[in-house]
């Protein structure tokens, strides 16, 4: 069989490819966290932009602050 013949070649490739894709996909999970943390909304109403754990939301749309939601 082919493959019995190449598999000892592949276990090193194995275990050289391993932490780089668990690195690769540690980074895209860090990456995608960091990236919702820095999500910024344009305020409806004044055009400021706000970081998404101070927007108020209303009506599904984004405002800045409960001065511009309400007015
Ligand atoms: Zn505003």
């Amino acid at each position: 069989m082919v493959f019995l013949k190449i598999l000892p070649l592949l276990i090193p490739l194995i275990i050289f490819l391993i932490p780089i894709i668990a690195k690769n996909y540690i980074k895209f999970l860090f990456t995608e966290k960091t990236n919702r943390n820095d999500l910024m909304f344009e305020c409806y109403k004044c055009g400021t932009y706000s970081h998404e754990s101070i927007v108020v939301k209303k009506e599904g749309k984004n405002f800045c602050s409960n001065k511009c939601a309400s007015a």
